[in-house]
């Protein structure tokens, strides 16, 4: 097929890598003209890794990460809200802090290695059925196709997913964050996602990143951002230094390097295709389930989508809309699952409701030692479940694929040797 792909983020870039390698003609539209490695740091999760591994980017992508095995979340006062090991659900996976850009910057080269053709400074306005295809409309009325399949992948603030009309839910979160990235050369972080809590309204988090980097994050409301951006770090620092615990020498750097902000949003699309004529366009990765990232799912769940697609197109050669139902059928409970965990745990640690504050801290605290409750807590950060039962695997024509830690040899296990040059 001639396929358009919409977005070279992480999952434009993996549903191109699979199609390409596939047979198909596949065409990456960018709106960015230069496209570069930005933004802050991401855990990709083992249900992640295990896609990154079938891609042949398992070992880059563990030579650009720290493995990540715990998530430590205490209030101000040192009492534990959150405290479990990936470990507590079992095998010797773990996540992977990286930085968004080196994980842009892997797919993309592999993208330009593979000879995926690129049009770069493109920005996708809307879209157009003809009898031979879908075109894509620029801003200036320029256009380009025809294809038979456009997959968007334009992100939380999908223009097609506008245009198409889509979603039946598409709202900004209250709360975003103050987001930097700081040097750690030291490993000062470790493996440990770090959380400091005051009421709903005040978490501060601190993420391994890549090599000898730490992420740091800090919920902000929506309606502040920009203020406190324009206020800059010094600012900020004053409001933050309460909360740093021992890892203050990481965050005092945020003076050098600046802060910067983002929005969430919150999207749900029921049906994330549409199909005229045996010509579709199918929505993958936020563009289709935009969330908030407390659960550290963004990138995984994009390349669990770019996954399903791919095999389900494989499977249904002769017939798109088979293809595209069966996508979604299989992919259906597992962004549902985690858009609604999202939805639950975001106002319990980034929003005005400061009573539910307190009754985090009381239940969490003796729940946090119950290890069926630890283990719980650690099956949704792996990222696989549809339901506290239930769980989602990628699975290609023949079996299943190996595990993080498996015989194929994924980044869960080559990161386990610890942290290494990108
Ligand atoms: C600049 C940037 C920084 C980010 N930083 C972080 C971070 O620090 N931590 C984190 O957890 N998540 C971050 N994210 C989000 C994270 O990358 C995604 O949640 C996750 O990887 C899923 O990716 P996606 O491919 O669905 O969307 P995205 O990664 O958002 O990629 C969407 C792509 O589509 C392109 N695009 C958008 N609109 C159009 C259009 N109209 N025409 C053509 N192209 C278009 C964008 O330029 C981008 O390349 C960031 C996203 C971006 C774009």
């Amino acid at each position: 097929m001639r396929i358009a792909v919409v977005g070279a983020g992480t999952a434009g870039l993996a549903s191109a890598l699979l199609l390409a390698r596939d047979g198909h003609d596949v065409t990456i539209v960018e709106r960015v003209v230069d496209p570069r490695p930005v933004g802050a740091g991401i855990l990709v999760q083992p249900i992640g890794q295990r896609i990154l591994d079938e891609l042949g980017l398992a070992e880059a992508l563990a030579r650009c990460s720290t493995p990540v095995r715990h998530l430590n979340g205490r209030t101000q006062a040192g009492r534990t809200v959150l405290r479990f090991g990936y470990a507590d659900a079992g095998g010797t996976a773990a996540g992977l802090g990286v930085h968004r850009g080196d994980l842009f910057g892997l797919m993309w080269a592999a993208a330009l290695s593979a000879g995926i053709e690129v049009m770069t400074g493109w920005p996708v306005d809307d879209v157009r059925h003809d009898p031979d295809g879908w075109r894509l409309i620029g801003p200036d009325g320029d256009e380009a196709g025809p294809w038979d399949l456009v997959i968007g992948a334009d992100g939380s603030r999908s223009r097609l997913r506008h245009r198409l009309r889509l979603a039946t839910h598409d709202t900004g979160y209250p709360y975003g964050a103050i987001w930097a990235v700081v040097p750690d050369p030291g490993g000062l972080a470790g493996d440990v996602l770090w959380q400091r809590y005051g009421d709903t309204r005040i978490a501060l988090g601190i993420l391994p990143t890549g090599t000898g980097q730490a992420s740091i994050f800090w919920a902000e409301p929506s309606r502040s951002m920009e203020a406190t951006v324009a206020a800059g770090p010094a600012a900020w620092l004053d409001r933050a230094r309460p909360y740093v615990g021992h890892l203050g020498s990481l965050v005092e750097q945020v003076a050098e390097t600046g802060i910067l902000g983002v929005r969430y949003r919150d999207v749900v699309v029921p049906r994330p295709f549409v199909v005229r004529d045996g010509h579709a366009i199918v929505l993958v990765g936020d563009a289709a389930h935009a969330m908030s990232p407390q659960l550290g799912m963004g990138a995984s769940l994009a390349l669990a989508d770019a996954w399903s697609l791919a095999s389900s197109l494989r499977r249904h050669p002769a017939d798109l809309a088979d293809a595209l139902v069966e996508h979604v059928a299989l992919r259906r409970n597992h962004v549902r699952w985690y858009t609604w965990l999202s939805r639950i745990m975001t106002p319990v640690f980034q929003s005005d409701l400061v009573p539910m504050g307190w009754a985090r801290d009381l239940v969490f605290s003796p729940a946090a030692r119950v290890p069926w409750v630890r283990r719980q807590f650690a099956t949704i950060l792996r990222g696989e479940q549809t339901s506290p039962f239930t769980s989602w695997a990628p699975t290609r024509p023949g079996g299943a694929l190996a595990g993080p830690g498996g015989a194929t040899g994924s980044a869960g296990s080559k990161a386990r040797t610890g942290r290494r040059r990108c």
